[in-house]
Order: C-alpha cells, then sequence, then structure tokens
C-alpha cells in the first residue's frame, strides 16, 4: 500500500519561488508595482497580446463580462458542467448565466444546445477549456459573429494548451486565465486577461484598481494616484508583486509542466485503453494541455463508494464538477436539454495528475481503479 497520499492535484514550487517572494518581501514593497509589470510583459509576450493580471480567475471573468457592458437583463450562455466560478462570475454583473449542455465525448460546450437556447437577451458565449481542450471553438466563433455575441473563454485548465497550431490566449475575442495554486502554472492566487480590443482592456485595467484611471501605469512606477477620477465601478481585483514572483518563476517552468503532464495523459489513456469498463477521453494532446485527467465510470459503479475505497490506498480523487444547474442559486427544472451533463455527472471521477508525479504513481493509480472495477 501506498504511505503518503497521493494528491489530485498540487503546485511544484522550488527554491526559485521561493527566493523571488524573499527578493519582493525584502523591498517592502507588497502591492502592485514593477514585478506585476515585468510578468505582464513575459504573458504578453507568450500569447503575443497584452495580458492583464488579476487576484484570480475568477476576477478576471467579471471583469471581462462588465467590460463588455454585460449587466442586468443579459443572458450569457455557458456549460452548466463547469467550477461555480464561472456562474458566479456572470451573476456578480446582474446577469443570468444560461446553463448549456457538454459533448459527451469531449465535455466542452454543445453548440447545438447553446443554438437552441439563444435569444435576443443573449450577450455572450463563454466556453468553458475542459481539461485544456478547447473543443468547438471555431464554432463557437462562428455562432458569436453571426449573432452579435462576445466570446469570452474561461481558459482557467487551458493555460499552454494550443488550438490550430496557435496558444490558447493568442487569438479570439477575450481569454481569462487562472494561476491559482491548482492550476498549470501558479503565481499563489492570480490569473490574467487577454484580448485585442483595446477598449476591453483600457476598461479592465482601471476596474482592477477601483476604477481609478491610469493607476496602472503609477503603479508601475511604484507609485499611486493622488488626484484622479472615476467614471465606472471598479473593484480591488490587482495582483500583488508578491503573486507576480512566483509567476514569473513558474513562467520558466512551463515547457517542463507541458511535458509532464502530456507524458502521464498519455500514459494513462494507453492503460485504460486495456479496460472496456473505464471510458476516457483520449485528447489530442499534440495541442492539449490536460489541467485534469477525468474518466467516466461505468454506470453501476457506486462513485462515492470507489472514491473513499481509493483513498484508502492512499489515491485522492475529485469529481469536475458538481453541475451548476444543480445549485440551489442557478437551480433549473428545465433539465431535458442537459442530456449529458445529467448522465455523465454521476460517472465523473478525475484521478491525480500534476507535474510532481512519476510513471510508476500512474501505474499504481490505473491498477488500483482496474482491481476496484474488477
Ligand atoms: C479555477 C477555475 C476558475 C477560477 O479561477 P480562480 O483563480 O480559482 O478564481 C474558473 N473556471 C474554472 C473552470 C476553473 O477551474
Amino acid at each position: 500500500m501506498q504511505k503518503e497520499t497521493i494528491r489530485l492535484s498540487k503546485p511544484i514550487i522550488g527554491i526559485e519561488e521561493k527566493n523571488a517572494v524573499l527578493d519582493v518581501l525584502s523591498t517592502e514593497r507588497l502591492g502592485m508595482g514593477d514585478v506585476v509589470e515585468k510578468f505582464e510583459n513575459q504573458l504578453g509576450k507568450l500569447l503575443k497580446r497584452e495580458a492583464t493580471c488579476c487576484v484570480n480567475g475568477t476576477s478576471g471573468l467579471h471583469l471581462a463580462l462588465q467590460a463588455c457592458g454585460i449587466g442586468v437583463g443579459d443572458e450569457v450562455l455557458v456549460q452548466s458542467l463547469t467550477y461555480v466560478a464561472s456562474f458566479q462570475a456572470i451573476s456578480a454583473c446582474g446577469a443570468t448565466p444560461i446553463p448549456c449542455d457538454v459533448k459527451a465525448e469531449s465535455l466542452t460546450l454543445d453548440i447545438e444546445d447553446v443554438k437552441r437556447k439563444l435569444n435576443p437577451k443573449s450577450k455572450a458565449i463563454m466556453p468553458v477549456h475542459f481539461a485544456g481542450d478547447v473543443g468547438e471553438l471555431d464554432a463557437v466563433y462562428e455562432l458569436a459573429k453571426s449573432n452579435s455575441l462576445r466570446v469570452i473563454e474561461d481558459a482557467a485548465h487551458a493555460f499552454g494548451s494550443s488550438y490550430n497550431n496557435k496558444r490558447v490566449g493568442s487569438f479570439g475575442d477575450i481569454c481569462c486565465f487562472s494561476f491559482d495554486g491548482i492550476k498549470n502554472i501558479t503565481s499563489g492566487e492570480g490569473g490574467c486577461v487577454v484580448s485585442n480590443d483595446k477598449n476591453v482592456i483600457s476598461l479592465i485595467k482601471n476596474a482592477r484598481l477601483l476604477g481609478i484611471k491610469n493607476d496602472t501605469e503609477k503603479r508601475f512606477g511604484n507609485t499611486r494616484s493622488w488626484h484622479f477620477d472615476v467614471s465606472n465601478q471598479g473593484w480591488r481585483y490587482h495582483m500583488s508583486d508578491i503573486m507576480a514572483a512566483i509567476g514569473i518563476e513558474q513562467l520558466k517552468k512551463l515547457d517542463y509542466f507541458i511535458k509532464r503532464r502530456r507524458k502521464l495523459a498519455r500514459l494513462y489513456d494507453a492503460i485504460f485503453l486495456q479496460n472496456d469498463k473505464v471510458t476516457a477521453f483520449n485528447r489530442n494532446y499534440h495541442e492539449v494541455v490536460p489541467h485534469i485527467y477525468s474518466i467516466l465510470l461505468p454506470n453501476e459503479t457506486n462513485r462515492d463508494q470507489l472514491r473513499n475505497k481509493l483513498l484508502d490506498v492512499g489515491i485522492e480523487t475529485g469529481v469536475h464538477y458538481m453541475p451548476n444547474h444543480k445549485l440551489n442559486l442557478y437551480k433549473t427544472n428545465e433539465i431535458s436539454s442537459l442530456k449529458n451533463t445529467e448522465e455523465v455527472y454521476p460517472r465523473l471521477i478525475s484521478l491525480p495528475l500534476h507535474p510532481g508525479l512519476e510513471e510508476y504513481h500512474i501505474e499504481y493509480i490505473t491498477s488500483e481503479v482496474n482491481k476496484l472495477l474488477g
């Protein structure tokens, strides 16, 4: 038996991140300053577009929606099978998240269901790049274009992933990443927004600092605004230099993290190919950087019992996700259109995946899963 529990996910933090934080602490300037500016410049170079950092991924989504003018009376089409953060960001604007179904083979947004739910109140589509897979993103953009909708990509899982040989974030309308502790790279907490809409970026830059106009530039010079004007509702959503210092070190390790994640997910896929009780997703790892590794269990398996048994042998698991249309705040009785979500949710389980795992961990995890499934 496994002595230490294998964690579902975790950050990989080295001496470099620790020293970088100590360096910031020694400057006695802990807020948003030139370290955030440096992190944004590096992200911008990678994504070929200006990057704007914020305190977490959820705040990035909220800022992006607000900058698009989305508010009370508006609807945003989003898959129900996502973290509640996507839904909360939408309702934070006063808008209504409309839960849509996912494709059974990828757990990404089902465009056909989005089409059914389109109406004059629809203002934006929020595709969630589940497990790093963007799904039918071309179709999302086509539909958005023909209906004058904004697209706000929830790319919290997809930092490092590509689509049609282009890095996620380097194209499209608005793309929001998360750098929380378990994402593909971390800045402790944190996130960033990229867009080629200069107006949106300018609104976001002000809104992340209480709506104070052009305060970003001041902060990057390690000063702040004393005489200022405010025209829009803002928030304290900026990133701190402590966080950016971690992010800068993590960026240097991105290629290694990507390589490890892909290698481990491919090994999972290859082993589960031999077990017809397990449905794996076999994603295209030439483009996808697997953020989580979810599988579908057989209908008859008691998922929660299996999770307990796996924990007994030192394997932590997760469920991505509790569908949002089942939550009190977002409840809907109209579930006939959410067929795949309803069908897959009770069978979904996520197995450990992070760059700190070795091949022998995957062999151990898969052999325990196979054993328990009989
Ligand atoms: C992590 C996550 C978010 C939110 O990011 P935070 O940085 O945790 O606020 C949003 N959507 C999805 C799908 C996520 O996994």
